[in-house]
């Protein structure tokens, strides 16, 4: 017989459509790479095979998401997707007031404006690009307050998404409560490698921030993968269902920026939320200015069906148990074949750390982005760069040489089988063998934002 160790998950659906892909030649794809610059950005999907550039917009929809789409009511103003909409969040996150935005962004957009008044800090445990440019926008000024395991790749912390409390503390008696706006809580920290938060941390940040009467604004685009891992993690939880642990995290915040492109199983779409009813009013008289009326926010009606319904989904167990186990699988067989990765294992996706991959390539000479050239060569596998490109240049000029030089190889949410994740690890160790063959690249066209997304290369 078989040692049976543990006992194997599968996803808790079935296919009743596919997407057929094109299959294309290593020549093929050397010339696509080349035509792209060695930007992963600048290819066009069709010439790649499978897509792990990103998990936002990408999930897949259920039969019940997309029949509910016939639903949508287009009405400009009152339409009836819009309270099934509200209905959904009040039901499962429990916030108060809701406006609907046309994804995250928008969110952010307007509750900056309202809530953070110039000059005044916003401690977060960890930035996100469009987060902090929205602070920063408003007047306000970012203050980073996770804990320090966060910023260490070799940490087993198993909640590297905590607030460090005194770090918080700090800043609140350097600076005094009313020159703190708010406080961004991020659930399973995108930039930290999908890190979760404890609840425990949460309890006594929420103690520490009332007593100074400072709101936490929850970031909640990955509250249900936070959820899972506090399940999986911290004993209190074990019995206690997805649902009801998320249920709990927004009970112990002030309002919410959503963007449904991620957990909630939608292509487009966010909305923001709070308890507030002055915030709420001002957001509801803003949102026209930017998104459109309050009642639809920038989104068609049967975006909001599906929100509504992609929600609900997102808080299963067994749909968690899936999606984070496929990515558990893919890091576990990477690691099978020796390829340095970031441990522990986060919710969304799997970072390569490019540095001790390729150690013969200079990090000015852009590792990271050459490593996910090399793979997309190999197999017609996209990820993407989050290291020295990413970063970016001081506004001296100098490039930031971040700590962290590393491939993201992120996992849409039920897009994929784990044959599929047998082919990402399978190309990458084919990569890893001949790792000494690979060479650097150099920049040779920079734009002046945001550069990764755009940036041109050459062999070095
Ligand atoms: C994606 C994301 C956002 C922004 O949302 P968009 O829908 O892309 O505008 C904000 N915060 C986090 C943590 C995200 O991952």
């Amino acid at each position: 017989m078989l040692p049976r160790k543990r006992r194997s998950w599968a996803e808790p659906y079935k296919m009743k459509m596919v997407e057929l892909l094109k299959t294309t030649t290593r020549q093929q794809r050397q010339r696509a790479i080349q035509k792209a610059g060695y930007n992963t950005f600048l290819l066009p999907s069709e010439d790649v095979y499978i897509d792990l550039l990103t998990d936002s917009g990408t999930n897949s929809m259920s039969d019940q998401q997309w029949s509910a789409f016939m639903l949508g009511d287009e009405a400009y103003a009152g339409s009836k997707s819009y309270y099934k909409l509200e209905a959904a969040i009040h039901k499962y996150y429990g916030y108060k007031y809701i406006i609907p935005t046309h994804q995250g962004r928008g969110a952010e957009n307007i509750l900056s404006q309202i809530m953070i008044k110039k000059g005044q800090y916003v401690p977060g445990n960890m930035y996100f690009t469009t987060t902090r440019v929205h602070q920063e926008l408003a007047g306000g000024k970012f203050v980073d307050v996770i804990i320090d395991e966060a910023h260490d790749p070799t940490s087993l912390h198993p909640f590297k998404g905590n607030v460090d409390l005194q770090k918080l503390e700090d800043l609140i008696r350097k600076q005094g409560a009313d020159k703190i706006a708010y406080l961004t809580l991020a659930s399973n920290v995108n930039m930290a490698g999908g890190q979760p938060f404890s609840m425990e941390n949460l309890k006594a940040l929420r103690k520490l921030t009332s007593r100074h009467g400072i709101p936490i604004i929850h970031d909640m685009t990955r509250v249900a993968e936070n959820a899972y891992f506090i399940q999986q993690r911290e004993k209190a939880y074990a019995k206690k269902s997805v649902r009801e642990i998320v249920r709990e995290i927004c009970s112990y915040t002030d309002g919410a920026t959503m963007s449904a492109k991620k957990d909630a199983l939608v292509n487009i779409g966010g909305f923001m939320a709070t308890n507030n009813a002055e915030v709420f009013e001002e957001a509801r008289n803003l949102v026209v200015v930017y998104e459109g009326l309050h009642t639809y926010g920038g989104l068609a009606g049967r975006d909001m069906e599906a929100m509504a319904v992609g929600i609900q989904e997102s808080l299963d167990d067994n749909h968690q148990a899936a999606r984070i186990g496929q990515v558990v699988y893919l890091g576990e067989k990477m690691q099978s074949f020796g390829i340095p990765i970031v441990l522990p294992i986060g919710g969304h996706g799997i970072f390569v750390d490019a540095k001790s991959f390729l150690p013969h390539i200079p990090q000015d000479h852009f590792p990271a982005q050459a490593l996910a050239a090399e793979i997309y060569v190999d197999s017609g596998v996209r990820t993407m760069e989050r290291g020295v490109v990413s970063a970016g240049r001081k506004p001296n000029g100098e490039n930031y040489f971040p700590k962290l030089e590393l491939v993201r190889f992120t996992l849409p949410r039920r897009v994929y089988t784990q044959a599929h994740m047998d082919v990402v690890a399978e190309s990458t160790a084919a990569v890893y063998e001949r790792r000494m063959r690979i060479r650097g690249l150099r920049m040779v066209y920079e734009p002046k934002y945001l550069r990764f997304f755009q940036a041109r290369f050459e062999k070095a």
